[in-house]
């Protein structure tokens, strides 16, 4: 069977990732979370002394980056993939808040876009692939067959959030959260290059109100529906 690309972008803990991954597997297609990517950018920011208090030593992260290297390796137990930064599993580490909260500037320099953006582009010239982030069916593959926009209210975003942090046994509070979230949406939307911003093309889903297992069903039937299957 012919073989599409799916693009699922939205604001940040919307549940997007879950929806993706689940589709991925599914259909046997290559899952990549490319926040992950940006997030692991941001790490190596912060473990390599690139950050004096919220500001980034652009040019130096600018030289460096040709040295970061990331990659996905599956994850028996879990059966996801986990992100691999210059061989290092940094999974955890990535989701923490100290990342979260300097993910969004990072993510705003042109240089980190290009380079990442041109990764993500390799990673899906065979199509077969879901990915999901801010700007994957209006930048990464503007010609994808199926994309979704996530939605859902601050409030529930960072419920979702502080509960996964909380399975995970890490640190968390709610107002810290909220907080996050809220800024995160904001420069998402109002930075210079790709904008978190709906493609005219892709589908509204607010799911502030649908369970887990209603959202992939929504999703399993658009993929059938774009295939031509239902
Ligand atoms: O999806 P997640 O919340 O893990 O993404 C972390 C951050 O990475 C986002 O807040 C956003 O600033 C950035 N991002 C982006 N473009 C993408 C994916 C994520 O700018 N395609």
């Amino acid at each position: 069977m012919k073989k599409i690309t799916i693009a699922i972008d939205g604001f940040s803990s919307c549940g997007k990732s879950t929806m993706a991954k689940d589709l991925a597997r599914e259909i046997g297609y290559i899952y990549i979370d490319s926040g992950a990517m940006y997030r692991a950018v941001t790490l190596f920011c912060l473990d390599n002394g690139l950050f004096t208090g919220d500001d980034i030593d652009t040019e130096r992260l600018e030289q460096e980056m040709g040295n970061i290297r990331i990659s996905f390796r599956l994850n028996p137990e879990t059966g996801r993939p986990d992100t691999y930064l210059n061989g290092v599993n940094v999974e955890n580490r990535i989701r923490s808040m100290e990342v979260s909260a300097h993910v969004s500037p990072v993510a705003a320099l042109p240089f980190v876009r290009q380079a990442l953006v041109a990764q993500q582009q390799q990673m899906g010239r065979e199509k077969g692939i879901v990915m999901d982030g801010r700007d994957i069916g209006t930048t990464v593959f503007p010609d994808a067959e199926l994309k979704v926009f996530v939605t859902a209210s601050p409030e529930i975003r960072a419920q979702r959030r502080y509960d996964e942090l909380k399975a995970k046994g890490q640190p968390a509070d709610y107002e810290d959260i909220l907080a996050n979230v809220k800024q995160r949406d904001d420069i998402d939307q109002h930075r210079a290059v790709s904008p978190l911003r709906r493609a005219d093309d892709a589908l509204l889903l607010d799911n502030s109100h649908l369970t887990i297992a209603e959202q992939k069903a929504w999703l399993i039937e658009q993929y059938r529906r774009t295939c031509g299957l239902s």
